[in-house]
């Protein structure tokens, strides 16, 4: 058995099956997987983590996911939305702490006075830091004009994730009407590149009803979209959602982890000089979880610089870490961790993915 994880490995073109083989790993045989991943991940994107300093900007949203705690049918959450002044401050912040980076990320809204908040936002972080600071969006499904206005305002990369690649999976998680059409999230992305952001997308891991077979489907649909960045993490059910009910049906949670590892270093091994995110749903089963998604192949984390007040609002799912820690404690223990784990941190660099540097030549 350990002879085929091995050849599997040594490959370098994997079949849907070699990934479903890796991603049932256990043992030994996953750490093979992993010490692969990393070794890849040195070899073609280096040893430097990017921090992207996460500013949560609203928890208003017009959709209705099933899995989401801030989905506008919950009503137990109160609803925010930062100020500019608020946003600018935890920019600042950014910049000042050489971050590189910051993503702003909020529930999906539309409407003209919106685009045009935002899109000014967008220019007072690029004049305030100089032009210095890189700006990352997950606002969600826009039109093209207003993906093209927030690129021209300074935005250069959006995180859009597809959340699950299988349209009939995508049907069950979400409401059956158009605010939610898995085409049109995935015309979405074709937008996104066509305006010419960096184009990042990702999945949820461990949900009901999803098998190995189509997580290894995920992957390959990172590829054939030619993705410059991926944040995928495992699904962590919220109470106030209508998946709740599925519960029981759920792995349990170490599970989802380790499942979640082996998505992140097998994405690496296939796609290999993409911006991968250690996200906080690893951190959220296990306090580590972050660095030991960098040991595995990832490159890229969001240390969060919301305003504490807020961030027991924006409860996407449930023991989400960190909602009572200010930025400045965040930043000294994760500089702690990372150093830990073996990486550098690349202050003061945007950390753009080298995959889309590389098509742009
Ligand atoms: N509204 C935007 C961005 C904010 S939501 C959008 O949907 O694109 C950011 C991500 O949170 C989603 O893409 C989803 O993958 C993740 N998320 C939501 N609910 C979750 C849950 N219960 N468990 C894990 N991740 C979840
Ligand atoms: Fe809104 Fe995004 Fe949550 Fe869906 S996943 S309900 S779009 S915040």
């Amino acid at each position: 058995m350990k002879e085929d994880i091995k050849s599997i490995l040594a490959k370098e073109e994997w079949s849907r099956q070699d990934l479903v083989a890796l991603l049932k790993t256990e043992g030994a045989e996953r750490k093979l997987l992993i010490d692969k991943a990393a070794e890849v991940k040195d070899h073609y994107v280096g040893n430097k983590v990017y921090y992207r300093g996460l500013i949560e900007f609203s928890n208003l949203c017009a959709k209705n996911c099933l899995y989401c705690g801030i989905r506008t049918g919950n009503k137990n959450t109160g609803r925010y939305e930062l100020t500019g002044e608020e946003v600018l401050e935890a920019a600042r912040y950014a910049w000042e702490n050489r971050f590189g980076s910051v993503v702003i990320q909020a529930g999906e809204r539309s409407g003209k006075e919106y685009v045009r908040r935002v899109e000014q936002l967008l220019r007072q972080i690029k004049q305030m830091s100089n032009g210095e600071l890189g700006i990352t969006l997950s606002l969600g499904e826009q039109s093209e004009d207003t993906y093209r206005r927030w690129f021209e305002a300074g935005a250069h990369r959006y995180l859009l994730r597809i959340e699950v690649s299988n349209p009939a999976l995508y049907h069950k998680y979400h409401p059956d009407n158009q605010l939610h059409d898995y085409q049109a999230r995935l015309n979405a992305l074709f937008l996104l590149r066509k305006v010419g952001y960096q184009v990042g997308s990702g999945v949820m891991i461990g949900l009901p009803f999803q098998t190995t077979e189509d997580l290894a489907d995920d992957l390959l649909f990172f590829r054939a979209h030619d993705i410059d960045m991926v944040g995928m993490g495992p699904y962590i059910e919220h109470k106030d959602t209508p998946m709740y009910r599925y519960k029981e049906q759920l792995m349990p949670k170490m599970e989802r982890f380790w499942l979640s590892l082996k998505m992140v270093a097998v994405l690496r091994i296939l796609m290999k000089d993409i911006n991968i995110a250690a996200t906080t749903a690893m951190q959220a089963i296990d306090p580590n979880g972050r660095e030991k998604s960098l040991q595995a192949g990832a490159n890229i984390i969001m240390p969060n610089l919301t305003p504490v007040r807020y961030r027991d609002d924006y409860l996407l799912y449930e023991d989400k870490p960190c909602t009572d820690e200010d930025a400045e404690k965040c930043k000294r223990c994760l500089e702690v961790r990372i150093k830990m784990a073996g990486s550098e941190i690349g202050y003061g660099e945007w950390g753009d993915s080298k995959h889309f540097s590389k098509r742009k030549k």
